[in-house]
Order: C-alpha cells, then structure tokens, then sequence
C-alpha cells in the first residue's frame, strides 16, 4: 500500500461554539455522512474501501478512505472526541501509547538533533529516548532535580524538542509546564507533554504554550483496563508530518479497540470527578498513617509543589502513592491484606488497583539507579478507581494496619 499524498479531512457535524469539553466529549463525533444515523457510532471493521473511479473535483478527495492501516472512520471519531478535550486542531490515534509516542518522536526529530527530557518520565519512554533514538543520530539529556527545577538553565540554544510528563509516574511530581515551554519556545524548540496521568480534563498542556499532546489512551481515557491504544494532539502542521509516519511505521488503533476507546471517553469527565475526588479523600486518610514513611500525591510534596500544581491543574488524578516504612516485606503483607483493590499494574480504569513500581513498571532500574530516583523497594502506586471513597479509605487502611 503505498502513501496517499493528500490529507483526509473527515468532516463532523459543527457543535454551538458555546459548548463546554463535557458536552463536546458526548457530542463531537457526530458524522451526518457515514453511520446512517445511528446515535452511536457504528464500528468499521474493514481493511479497505471501494475506492471510487471518479471524485467530485469541487468535494476533492477529502471523505475517501483507502485502507484501515491509514484511517478508518471509527478511529477518526476517537481522534476528533480527543482534538476537542485537548483543544488542539488536529489529533491521531494508535495502536497503543508507544505507538503514539515513537511516531510522534520519529516524525519531528532528524539525526543530529538535541532532545532535552526530564529523568522521571515512564520506562518505555526512557527506552526508547535513551537506548533507541540515539541509534539514529538524535542526542538526549535527561535533567534530574534540581537542575529540572530551573527550566530556563536546562534548555541550551540549539535544542530541537523537549519532553516532559507532569505530575509523573509514579512519585507524582509536578514540573511547571509554562516555565518549560517559555524555556523551549525561546530557542526554538517544540515542547512535548505526556499528559496520560493528568488527563485533560485535570490540565491542558498545549493552552500551557505545549506543541504537542501524548496520551496512553489505555488508562485514563479509555479508562476500563480493557484496551491497549495511544493518541497525539496538537498543531496541525506537526500532525501532518505525524500522519506521513504513521503510514510507514503502521500503528493504527484496531476500528474495535476505537469504539471501546471513544466510548470511554464519553465518560472521561463524569469518571475524573469521582477519581480525582476518591485520590484526594484517600491522600488525606492515610498520609500520617504509622505505617509510612510518606505519602505523594500530585502537589502534596512541597509548598512550591502545590502552587504550581494549583496554577496548571484543575483536579489531582486518582493516583496516589504510599511509601511503607517496613519496605519491600511490609509492602508484600499490604498487597495481600487489601480485600476490594486489587493488585495489578497500570492505572485509570474504573476499578482501583495497587502495584509495586520497583518490580513492574521499574524492574529495569538497577537499585543505585531506583534509589536515586526515589522508587524504594516499599513504594506501592494505588490507582483509585470509581467505587466509593469510604469503601476504598477502609481497604487501604485495614490492610495498613494488618502489615
Ligand atoms: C502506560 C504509559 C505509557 C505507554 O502506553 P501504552 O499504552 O502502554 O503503550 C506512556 N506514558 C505513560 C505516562 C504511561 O503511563
């Protein structure tokens, strides 16, 4: 299948230009011109289009799909629910969040080029900024606290893309996007935000001066641990570039896995409230608990934490984590006394889970390098889900106890 030159312009029935991201998110995908009416749209699960002889010149290509791997109807409507929660003018989604990712970086970045990223981003993120890109040319420096709390000292002239995740995963540490994207925008270079952990609902990178927004769709957006699927938002110049990659790397999101996807986050904002609301109630009940040495939660971890937390977020997210003082062994007996959380890493679904970042989502690290960064051995990441709040206190709690 070779590379059509011209871009798809899926065309979506205009809402009031009032309407607020919640109505947007329910509404946004409606097309007059494909699913026959139906209030929820159909599933396309095709491989390829009849291909029409002739198009109208005055219509232009625009609504002609060719082949699912470069777009697929059910896909764009995901896409589209996402553009309007970003703000953004253009959006993509993929196979998965590395998908999303490595294409994102893979069109925008040349060999030879300077990438700036903070030391505290997700493992598959640090692979492939570390041990992959390099391969091809690209130079990465990744700043660790405190350099990483002066933006201004870490973005040289020359820098092309700078990376960040705010708060991260999984100590949940807030890093002030406007001072990083100020710091990139006056050299010249394109900022990139993983906004997965926040969602858009709680911030919005690209009214923070970001170019381009990331998302591991498989938590928070599609937010049902049943599906595995990433997205970009952004410019519409830069999509453009992503597109043409995109059909060479070939990661499209399956038309079944974009129904489920845009199906979550019709419910994205509604589900936000009750996580945001459930991770704040349990930070507050279990901070002070005897049986932690700390607890982290997004701005919770300094006075100057909390202002920026409190300048570019609207709503904390549903992770918090919890540093059991008795380590590795009173982290075990913690998983094993929990009754309704259940132990499982990721995070965003409905039901809440707790994992161990030092031996899944941080095994790679050696100690030296996990102590550094601050992942001890007793760390456990609690992901909140939407059941209710007391309910989920009194788990916690209890098996803190039994430990
Ligand atoms: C999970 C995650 C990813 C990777 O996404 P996949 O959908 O698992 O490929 C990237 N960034 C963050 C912050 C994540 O939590």
């Amino acid at each position: 299948m070779s590379e059509p030159e011209r871009p798809r312009r899926p065309r979506f029935e205009p809402l009031p230009e009032w309407a607020g991201p919640s109505t947007r998110a329910v509404h946004a995908g409606r097309r007059s011109d494909v699913n026959a009416g139906a209030v929820v749209f159909p599933i396309y699960q095709t491989s390829t289009y009849r291909y029409p002889a002739e198009y109208s010149e005055a219509e232009g290509p625009g609504d002609v799909h060719l082949y699912t791997r470069l777009d697929n109807p059910t896909q764009e409507v995901a896409a589209e629910l996402l553009r309007g929660l970003e703000g953004a003018e253009a959006a993509r989604v993929f196979g998965s969040g590395m998908a999303a990712i490595s294409t994102t970086l893979l069109s925008v970045l040349s060999p030879g080029d300077e990438v700036v990223a903070i030391a505290d981003l997700y493992g598959g993120t640090l692979d492939l900024l570390r041990q992959f890109l390099p391969r091809f040319g690209v130079h990465v420096r990744c700043v660790t606290e405190p350099e990483a709390l002066d933006p201004g000292r870490c973005v040289p002239d020359g820098t092309k893309l700078v990376y960040l995740e705010s708060p991260t995963n999984p100590l949940l540490k807030v890093h002030d996007l406007r001072a990083w994207t100020a710091a990139a925008s006056r050299v010249g270079a394109l900022t990139v935000v993983d906004n997965t952990l926040a969602t858009p609902v709680n911030q919005s990178p690209l009214a923070l001066g970001a170019d381009l927004v990331l998302h591991s769709a498989s938590k928070y957006l599609a937010g049902h641990s049943d599906t595995i699927a990433g997205a970009v938002a952004g410019r519409a110049d830069l999509l453009a570039r992503i597109d043409r990659t995109h059909g060479i790397l070939g990661a499209p999101l399956d038309p079944f896995a974009a129904f489920l996807l845009t199906r979550g986050m019709k419910t994205l904002s509604v589900r936000m409230e009750r996580q945001n609301g459930n991770g704040r109630a349990l930070f507050d009940a279990v901070q002070d608990h005897p049986k932690l040495r700390r607890a982290h939660y997004p701005g919770a971890d300094s006075d100057r934490s909390e202002e920026i937390a409190g300048r570019q977020m609207r709503g904390r997210s549903g992770v918090v984590a919890i540093e059991l003082a008795g380590g590795a062994e009173a982290a075990g007996r913690f998983l094993h006394a929990l009754r309704i959380v259940e132990v499982a890493c990721s995070f965003g679904g409905v039901e809440s889970l707790a994992s161990v970042p030092s031996e899944t989502s941080h095994r790679a690290l050696t100690a030296p390098e996990a102590e550094a960064q601050g992942i001890r051995p007793g760390l456990v990441r609690l992901s909140l889900g939407i059941e209710d709040a007391n309910d989920l206190v009194r788990d916690v709690s209890d098996a803190l106890d039994a430990t």
